[in-house]
C-alpha cells in the first residue's frame, strides 16, 4: 500500500552518530511538520532545502508535532515556531523539555550520578558523561508546547484523523500516531529497521516512585503497536519498516538473548552493572556509548528481576546483581513474539 499521497519524508542530515533523522511533512489545511531535527546549521540547511523543494517557507507551517524529548527530534521547534506561530503539539512529559532542556536536564543529573555511582562506573567515565550531558542543550532552542496530546487523543495531518498512542520505551515521553485507513503507523524511534532502539533509563517521571522499566515498557507497547498490523510503520531514522509484526518477534527474539547471555554471566558471580557492560561492549569510547551500553544491560538485567531470576543486592557503595533462581530453563515472560 502506498503512502498517504499527503506525507512526505524529509531526511535530513545531523551531527550526531545515530545520522540521519527523518522529519514528516504533512500537507492539507494545516500544513503540519512531525519533528524537526536538532539545531545544527547542516540540519537546517537540509529542512528549508526540503520544504522549498515541496514549495513550502517556514511560515506556511501551521502545525509542529514533537514525538519525543531527544534533542535530534525537537531542536529546531523554536526557530520553526517563531517563523511560523504554528501550534506545537506534544506530549506532556515532552512539553518541559521543550520549555527549557537544560533545566530538565539538570533535575535529572543527581538520578543519573546515583545510578552510574551504584553500578560502578569508574570517575573518568562518569566525568566524560557528565560533560557530554552538559553540552545536550547546545542542540535545542526553548519552545512552548501549545497543546498537549496523550493516549486516545487524535490529530488532524493532511485533513485525516490520526490517533496518538502514548508507547514509552525508548522515551516515557513518547508518542506514535496512527492512521487506520492507510494503516500508516508514525513511529518515530519506537520502531528502526536496522538498529535496536535503546530504551533508555529514566528517572521516575513525577520524581517519585520507582525507576520505570523502560524495556518490559519498549516491549510490551512495540507488541501492542504490531497489533495494529500497520502495512507501514515510519521511522525517525533509517528505512520504514513493511514488515513490523516480523521486526517485533526479531526484537523480542534479541532482547531474550541477550539476557540470557547476561544470566549466564551473573550465575558465575556476582557483578555490578559496569562489570557486565565491559564483556558485552569492550571496545567503547564515547562517552554516550558507554550511557546507551549500560542503560541498555540494565534494561535486560529488569527483565532478569522481573521474572525472578536476578536481584540488586546492595554491597558499599555500589549495587551487584545477583542469581537468586536456580532454575536451569529460562523462560522470558515479556517476549512479545509467544504473547
Ligand atoms: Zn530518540
Amino acid at each position: 500500500m502506498p503512502l498517504p499521497p499527503y506525507l512526505h519524508c524529509l531526511t535530513l542530515p545531523t551531527p550526531f552518530p545515530v545520522g540521519p533523522v527523518n522529519v514528516y511533512l504533512a500537507e492539507g489545511e494545516a500544513l503540519t511538520l512531525i519533528d524537526t531535527g536538532p539545531k545544527a546549521d547542516l540540519t537546517r540547511t537540509a529542512l528549508l532545502a526540503g520544504l522549498a523543494a515541496l514549495g513550502y517557507k517556514p511560515a506556511a507551517l501551521r502545525q509542529i508535532v514533537l514525538t519525543h524529548h531527544h534533542v535530534d527530534h525537537i531542536g529546531l521547534a523554536g526557530e520553526l515556531a517563531t517563523a511560523s506561530g504554528a501550534a506545537v503539539i506534544t506530549h506532556p512529559q515532552t512539553a518541559p523539555w521543550l520549555a527549557n532542556y537544560d533545566d530538565q536536564r539538570l533535575r535529572q543529573e543527581p538520578f543519573y550520578r546515583n545510578l552510574w555511582v551504584e553500578a560502578g562506573a569508574p570517575d573518568d567515565i562518569l566525568a566524560a558523561m557528565k560533560t557530554a550531558s552538559d553540552s545536550a542543550a547546545h542542540w535545542t532552542d526553548g519552545a512552548a508546547a501549545t497543546q498537549l496530546v496523550d493516549e486516545g487523543d487524535t490529530l488532524t495531518l493532511g485533513n485525516e484523523p490520526w490517533q496518538v498512542f502514548h508507547t514509552p520505551g525508548h522515551a516515557g515521553s513518547l508518542i506514535c500516531l496512527w492512521e487506520p485507513n492507510t494503516r500508516t503507523l508514525l513511529a518515530n524511534d519506537h520502531l528502526l529497521r536496522d538498529i535496536s532502539s535503546n530504551a533508555i533509563v529514566e528517572p521516575p517521571p513525577n520524581r517519585h516512585g520507582p525507576r520505570p522499566r523502560r524495556l518490559l515498557d519498549y516491549l510490551h507497547h512495540m507488541r501492542r503497536m504490531a497489533a495494529l498490523n500497520p502495512a507501514v510503520a515510519l521511522p525517525g531514522h533509517g528505512e520504514p519498516v513493511r514488515e513490523v509484526a516480523a521486526l517485533v518477534a526479531r526484537r523480542a527474539r534479541f532482547h531474550h538473548r541477550r539476557a540470557q547471555k547476561i544470566l549466564g554471566i551473573v550465575s558465575e558471580a556476582p557483578r555490578t552493572l559496569w562489570e557486565l557492560t565491559q564483556p558485552l561492549f569492550p571496545r567503547l569510547t564515547r562517552p554516550l556509548d558507554f550511557f546507551l551500553a549500560m542503560s541498555e544491560v540494565l534494561g535486560h538485567l529488569d527483565l532478569l528481576e522481573a521474572d525472578g531470576l536476578v536481584a540488586p543486592r546492595p554491597a558499599g557503595s555500589v549495587v551487584r546483581w545477583t542469581r537468586v533462581a536456580a532454575a536451569l530453563d529460562y523462560t522470558i515472560s515479556h517476549d512479545p513474539a509467544t504473547a
